[in-house]
């Protein structure tokens, strides 16, 4: 079963001769429990194909597909794509963005909230999620009580918080020493198993790339064909 399908992604920025064609014909296809890293140097479109597939920042041609439902077609949208978001897809970014006045549990909990869960419910299930992570005696601190490594860790469970399609994570690992990097890597693969989410991460760290199922590379704004890791 495939968790994320794109075909032949092309964005375009601006217009005349200030136009940019920062990815040209991406496409990829992730399975439920595949963990997909997506390598590129600066400018090769890695930011523009994961917020494309975010249905943050729209293709200006091309198909999103889902769990097979088709929800972006060019800019069009096949569906109300805030909540479909918000349902389908959890966000993890190099810095972990908590909110800092909130503690680690509250930071979860209220993802899950937003989602129409009781308040009870969520935090049931905010702790249950930061416990599976390694972080359930971090629940009552606020973020700045954290480690990198641990931040990083509640941010991934926020992103699990409303069992999510498709995980994207923007080089997670940039703010981490190599020991932390590949723990969160492994991390994602050990939700995206446990989950069955589909996961795409941008990354530079070459180091943790065996924790990987598939490697794709993007390069002027091409996708390469997948690489399976043996
Ligand atoms: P990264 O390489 O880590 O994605 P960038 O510095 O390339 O970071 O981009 C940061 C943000 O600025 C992104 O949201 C990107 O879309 C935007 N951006 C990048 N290049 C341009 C540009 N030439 N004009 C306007 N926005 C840009
Ligand atoms: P990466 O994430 O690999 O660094 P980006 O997707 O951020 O690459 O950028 C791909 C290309 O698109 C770059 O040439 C960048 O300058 C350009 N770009 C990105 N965002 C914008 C934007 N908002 N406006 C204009 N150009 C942009």
């Amino acid at each position: 079963e495939l968790a994320i399908e794109t075909r032949d992604l092309t964005k375009i920025y601006g217009s005349g001769n200030t136009e940019v064609v920062a990815m040209r014909n991406a496409s990829m296809k992730v399975s439920v429990g595949e963990v997909v890293a997506l390598l590129g140097p600066s400018g090769s479109g890695k930011s523009t194909f994961l917020t494309a597939v975010g249905l943050i920042n729209p293709p200006t041609s091309g198909q999103v597909y889902i769990r097979g439902q088709l929800v972006l077609d060019g800019s069009t949208a096949h569906t109300n794509l805030r909540a479909f978001r918000r349902r389908h897809i959890g966000f993890v970014f190099q810095k972990s963005n908590l909110i800092p006045f909130l503690t680690a549990i509250e930071n979860v909990q209220i993802a899950i909230e937003l989602n129409g869960e009781s308040s009870r419910a969520a935090r049931r299930k905010a702790m249950e999620l930061l416990d599976d992570l390694g972080v359930g005696d971090r629940a009552e601190n606020r973020p700045s009580m954290l480690s990198g490594g641990q931040q990083q860790r509640v941010a991934v469970a926020r992103a699990l918080a409303n069992n999510p399609s498709v995980i994207l994570a923007d080089e997670p690992t940039a703010a981490l020493d190599s020991e932390r990097g590949r723990q969160v890597m492994e991390l994602f693969c050990q939700v995206a198993h446990e989950h069955g989410a589909g996961v795409i991460v941008v990354t530079h760290d070459h180091r943790a790339l065996d924790v990987f199922d598939t490697t794709y590379e993007m390069e002027d704004g091409r996708m390469s064909p997948p690489t399976h890791t043996v």
